[in-house]
C-alpha cells in the first residue's frame, strides 16, 4: 500500500484519533444485534494501546441522524460493547467537539474515548472545513480504519486528512488487500455473483470488470432486466424497463469479450409476495406471477461454474433471502461458497454479508467486507476519496 498505515507512525504519548465505522444494526431496545463492525476495529485499537499512546479517541457515524441529535441513535450502547470487548472503561462524551469535550478527554483516566455520533451535526456530511479542523484539533494524528464510509468525502474521512498525518488502519489495509488483490491480480478462473434488487447499481462494476472476469453470475432480481433484454416473458417480476437496452448490450459486450454469463434460467415464482405457500417453480414464467428466488436447476448451474473458480467475488443476494420460503437459492449458494477449498472467496457488504451471517457461513468465507456502497465503488474501478487523502508514504 503506498500510503501510510498505522505501523508507519510513532504514536507513543500521542493521542490518535480514529475514524472507525461503528454503524452497527441495533434492535428496538437498542442492543446490538450484529457486532463485527467493532470486533473488526479492535486490531487497530489494541494494537494503537500497546504502542502506549497517551489516548485512543475514536470516531463514528450511527445511522442516519441528518444533522440533528437522535436519542436512540447515541453512540453509549456501543460504547459498552466496545468496554467489554476491550475489557477496559470508555469514556463516551455526549459530543464530538468543542471545549468541554476537550477538557472530558484531558481530565479522565479512560485510554479510549469514543466521541458522539459524528452524524448529529450537518457539517460531518458537508466535509465542512471548520469541523474537520475542529476534529483534528483534538489529536496529534489521525488514523482511518472506516473502511465501510471511506467512499464519501466526509469531514471525517477527508476534511480531517488535511490536517494531521494520516495513515490507514489494520482494517482499513485488510480490505483494500483482499478487494485490491481480486481487482488487479485475481487468480483465475475469476467468477463475479451478482444479485440484488437493482442492474443500475451494477452498472458500472460489470463495465469495470468485464476484461478480467472468466464468468459473471447473475441473479436475483436484477436478472429479470437481463432476461426480458433476451425476449423473456418475466411476469411481474421486477423490472428496470429504462435499463432493457443497457441490458442487451452488456450481454453483447460480455459476448465480444468472451466472458461466460450465467443468467437464471428456473425461477421459484409467486402470484401474490404475502402468499407464499402458492409458491411454485417454473421455467417459463406466467403474466401475473413474480420471480423471488432462483430455482433448483438455476442453483446447480451457479453451482458448476463456481467449482472450477479460483477467485470469487458475490455482491448482492439471488432472491429475497429475508422471507424464509424465498432463500433457498441465496443460502444454498452460500453454503456452497463457503465450503469450497483453494478458493479466495469475498463477499461485498450489505445484504450479502448479512445473508452470509444468517446462514451461519461466515467460517468459510476468505473475506466479508465491511462496506456495501465502499467495496462495490473499489469494485467500479472508483477512487475511494477516504483513502485517497491519506498520507502518501
Ligand atoms: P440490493 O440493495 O440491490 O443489494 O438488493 C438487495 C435486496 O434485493 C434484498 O433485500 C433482496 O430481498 C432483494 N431481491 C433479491 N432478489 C429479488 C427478487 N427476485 N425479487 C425482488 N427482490 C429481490
Amino acid at each position: 500500500m503506498s500510503k501510510l498505515t498505522v505501523r508507519d507512525l510513532d504514536v507513543k504519548g500521542k493521542k490518535v484519533l480514529i475514524r472507525v465505522d461503528f454503524n452497527v444494526p441495533l434492535d428496538e431496545q437498542l442492543h446490538i444485534t450484529d457486532d463485527r463492525r467493532i470486533r473488526e476495529a479492535l486490531p487497530t485499537i489494541q494494537y494503537v494501546l500497546k504502542q502506549k499512546a497517551a489516548k485512543v479517541i475514536l470516531i463514528s457515524h450511527l445511522g442516519r441522524p441528518d444533522g440533528q441529535v437522535v436519542e436512540n441513535q447515541r453512540l453509549a450502547p456501543v460504547g459498552k460493547q466496545l468496554e467489554k470487548l476491550l475489557g477496559e472503561k470508555v469514556l463516551c462524551p455526549k459530543d464530538c467537539i468543542g471545549e468541554d469535550v476537550k477538557q472530558a478527554i484531558a481530565a479522565s483516566k479512560e485510554r479510549v474515548v469514543l466521541l458522539e455520533n459524528l452524524r448529529f451535526r450537518k457539517a460531518e456530511t458537508k466535509n465542512d472545513p471548520e469541523f474537520a479542523k475542529s476534529l483534528a484539533s483534538l489529536a496529534d494524528v489521525f488514523v482511518n480504519d472506516a473502511f465501510g464510509t471511506s467512499h464519501r468525502a466526509h469531514a471525517s474521512t477527508h476534511g480531517v486528512t488535511q490536517y494531521l498525518k494520516s495513515a490507514a488502519g489494520f482494517l482499513l489495509e485488510k480490505e483494500i488487500k483482499y478487494l485490491g488483490q481480486a481487482i488487479d491480480n485475481p487468480a483465475k478462473p475469476f467468477v463475479i455473483i451478482l444479485g440484488g434488487a437493482k442492474v443500475s447499481d451494477k452498472i458500472a462494476l460489470i463495465e469495470n470488470m468485464l476484461p478480467k472476469v472468466s464468468s459473471i453470475i447473475i441473479g436475483g432480481g436484477m436478472a429479470y432486466t437481463f432476461l426480458k433484454s433476451q425476449g423473456k416473458e418475466i411476469g411481474t417480476s421486477l423490472l428496470e424497463a429504462e435499463k432493457v437496452e443497457t441490458a442487451r448490450s452488456i450481454l453483447e459486450k460480455a459476448k465480444a469479450a468472451k466472458v461466460n454469463i450465467v443468467l437464471s434460467s428456473d425461477f421459484v415464482v409467486v402470484k401474490d409476495f404475502k402468499n407464499p405457500a402458492e409458491r411454485k417453480i417454473v421455467k417459463e414464467i406466467e403474466p401475473g406471477w413474480s420471480g423471488v428466488d432462483i430455482g433448483p436447476e438455476t442453483r446447480k448451474a451457479f453451482k458448476a461454474v463456481l467449482s472450477t473458480a479460483k477467485t470469487v467475488v458475490w455482491n448482492g443476494p439471488v432472491g429475497v433471502f429475508e422471507v424464509k420460503e424465498y432463500s433457498d437459492g441465496t443460502r444454498e449458494l452460500a453454503e456452497y461458497l463457503s465450503s469450497l477449498k483453494g478458493v479466495t472467496s469475498i463477499v461485498g457488504g450489505g445484504d450479502t454479508a448479512a445473508a452470509v451471517a444468517k446462514f451461519n457461513c461466515e467460517q468459510g468465507i476468505t473475506h466479508i467486507s465491511t462496506g456495501g456502497g465502499a467495496s462495490l465503488e473499489l469494485l467500479e474501478g472508483k477512487v475511494l476519496p477516504g483513502i485517497a487523502a491519506l498520507t502518501d508514504k
